[in-house]
């Protein structure tokens, strides 16, 4: 089974009068240890996907299971708890808080779930030096640069150890050259530690780390394959023989055995 399942699902916004439809039927599956990277024009419905994905929002119809736990048969505790332990969160805008030093950041979450104080220190220190800031946990946001902000978050996500990602446009407010680590990060922590993670992006190059790309438009999947094709480019996967052949053998092994599965040819221009 799946880890994540959506079949069917659509969410209604409400406003005012007029009501928004953001997703329009929406059939997806992440398995264990996956990167799917999901693409798709502005308003297409990707961050209330990942909304939904991490138990943030509720579908207005349809089916969502995580783990085969239905979504909308869960009390709000239980989604608390689900958010709280198996979920991490990383956002374009970083939402760290400027107040708190790193540490203090990436304790927060491990705050929430009652970790005892020296197990949280120690965990936040790790994490930090896991994510290559060893040396900054005393600096605040503001002292540090994009790139290491985005990077506190990652630490942040990862704090109760959630066994499910899910980055939004982690890269968008980087450039090329600082969004590069972040992406290396997050492909070990599926390849490495077996996370599952859903990462948002525009960006062709970004979503080459991905097993799979899902396309969204209109609130549906219009389009789903390997990340590994003419689409995506070969600058990325350039001159890395390591990244190549993970790259290849994930495509390769990809058994494509999802409904809209083998559609990378499917070309629909660029997103945005
Ligand atoms: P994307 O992340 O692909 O840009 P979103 O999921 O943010 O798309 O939005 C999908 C559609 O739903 C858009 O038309 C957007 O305006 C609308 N929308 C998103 N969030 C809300 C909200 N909280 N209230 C009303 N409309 C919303
Ligand atoms: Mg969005």
């Amino acid at each position: 089974m799946a880890l994540l399942e959506l079949r069917g699902v659509t969410k209604d916004y409400e406003l005012g009068k007029t009501v928004v439809r953001a997703l329009r039927g929406l059939d997806l599956e992440v398995r264990k240890g996956e990167i799917v990277a999901i693409m798709g024009p502005s308003g297409s419905g990707k961050s209330t996907l990942m909304h939904i994905l991490g138990a943030l929002d509720t579908p207005t119809g349809g089916e969502a299971t995580i783990d085969g736990q239905d979504l909308q048969r869960l009390k709000e505790r239980q989604l608390v708890t689900l958010r709280g332990k198996r979920v991490g969160f990383v956002f374009q805008t970083f939402n760290l808080i400027q107040t708190l030093s790193a540490q203090r950041n990436v304790e927060l979450p491990m705050i929430f779930q009652g970790t005892p104080k020296r197990a949280r220190h120690r965990r936040a220190r790790d994490l930090l030096e896991k994510v290559g800031l060893g040396d900054r946990v005393r600096h605040k946001p503001n002292e540090l640069s994009g790139g290491e902000r985005q990077r506190v978050a990652i630490a942040r996500a990862l704090a109760n150890d959630p066994e499910i990602i899910l980055a939004d446009e982690p890269t968008g407010n980087l450039d090329t050259e600082t969004g590069e680590p972040i992406l290396a990060l997050l492909r070990e922590l599926s390849r490495r530690d077996g996370k599952t993670v859903i990462l948002v992006t525009h960006d062709p190059d970004a979503a080459a780390i991905a097993d799979r790309i899902v396309r969204l438009r209109d609130g549906c999947v219009s389009a789903e394959g390997r990340a590994v094709s003419e689409e995506v480019g070969t600058s990325s996967l350039g001159d890395d023989p390591e990244r190549r052949r993970e790259g290849g053998a994930a495509g390769a092994a990809s058994p494509g055995d999802g409904p809209e599965g083998g559609a990378a040819e499917n070309k629909e221009g660029s997103d945005g």
